[in-house]
Parts: structure tokens; sequence; C-alpha cells
């Protein structure tokens, strides 16, 4: 059966589990590399991606991460997820130092973009492929300020990229795991492969 990882480090890791079960997936949480064997797909929650960043250079999961993807396993990152997919981050404050991200989604993300003011809202949102609107929930949401060749267009909120695609990598600046809509993720399921793609036998660091 299909086994998806939601990296339980900080944040929504909670909300997005209960999502894919109610799908009939299996979730493991992740929280060091040993956690990765026997996933084909990976969710990054939403939280504070300074924060999330951190832990994940602390628990030695980027390289791992990195492998997981080069391997075939599709990544899901929402919100900070999203920041941390990104291969470029701007308006990261800088008295946090630089931004670790895992670099492997060809976009700009800017963060906090929908200004100080507005924190947090919801909206009908057109998403490409989905015949009505989808309910999404922004939190202190990052925008896609840029997207490189490979990387598709899925939905924007005014002119700001809120939803792209690359291969079997999904970034959304919303929270589609707050809702009760499951379509985003039922997407994500069609990009992640049958099989297993992390298997113990490949070499984990440290
Ligand atoms: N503002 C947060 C950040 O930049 C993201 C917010 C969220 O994940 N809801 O890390």
């Amino acid at each position: 059966a299909l086994k998806v990882g939601v990296l339980a480090l900080q944040g929504a890791f909670r909300e997005h589990r209960r999502m894919l079960e109610s799908l009939g997936v299996s979730v493991q949480e992740v929280r060091l590399p040993a956690d990765l064997a026997g996933l084909s797909g990976l969710v990054i929650p939403g939280g504070e991606s300074t924060t999330m960043g951190k832990l994940m250079l602390d628990y030695g999961l980027q390289g791992p991460i990195r492998d997981f993807h080069a391997a075939g396993g599709a990544i899901f990152g929402t919100c900070a997820g999203a920041i941390l997919l990104s291969r470029t981050v701007l308006g990261a404050p800088p008295q946090f130092g630089s931004q670790p991200s895992l670099e492997l989604m060809d976009i700009t993300v800017q963060r906090n973009a929908f200004g100080r003011q507005v924190d947090s809202f919801q909206t009908d949102l057109e998403v490409s492929g989905l015949n009505t609107p989808f309910p999404a929930m922004f939190i202190r949401a990052p925008v896609i300020g840029a997207v490189g060749e490979g990387v598709e267009v899925l939905a924007r909120q005014g002119k700001q990229v809120v939803l792209a695609r690359q291969g079997n990598l999904l970034a959304s600046s919303f929270h589609p795991e707050l809702t009760r809509d499951a379509r985003i993720h039922e997407l994500f399921l069609t990009f992640i492969p049958q099989a297993p793609v992390y298997q113990t036998s490949v070499a984990l660091p440290g």
C-alpha cells in the first residue's frame, strides 16, 4: 500500500496526517532520516520555515530528503513547506542568518508576502484541473515570485502564483490540510510512485 511521510518537526503535520489517512493512505511521521525508509511521498507542512529548516539541519534530514527525491520520491510543501522546497527564499528576517532550504524546486519564494495586516484569509481559488474553486486558506503566506522553465503554475491569487508543480514536486502558498476539501492532496497522490523509493538498504548518513 501507498505510504506517505509527513515531516513532523514542527507545524501543522497532524492535519496533513488526518487528511492523508482520510484518503486511505498510511502515514509515517518523519523526524529522523531512517523514518524515510519505505516511503514514496513526503509532505512538508506549514509552520515557521526558519525553525523547521534549522530542525531539519539539526536532525540531519536535508541530505536524506534530497536523496529521497533523487530516488523518485514525490514531495508536497505547503506554506512554510513550500519555502523549504524552493531554490531561493526572499524576505527572511536577516537577524536569523541564512534561511535553510532544500533547493529542490526551481522557484523563488517571497515570505510573508501578503503583508502583516492581512495575516490570514480564505478565498475561493481557481485551480487548473479542478472543476470548482478550492477553498484556500492563507496564513502569513508566502508567494511564489518566479518560476523556472520546468515549473507549471496551477493557481494564482490575483497576479501571485500560489500553487505550482515541477515533476513530482508540488508547492502551495496556502493550507489545503486545514479545509475539508481533499482535492489538492488527491492531486499530490497522483504524483507518487506506487512502489517505495527509499529503502533501508540505501546508505543513511550518520
Ligand atoms: N510565515 C511563515 C514562514 O515564513 C509561513 C506561514 C505558514 O506556514 N503558515 O515561515
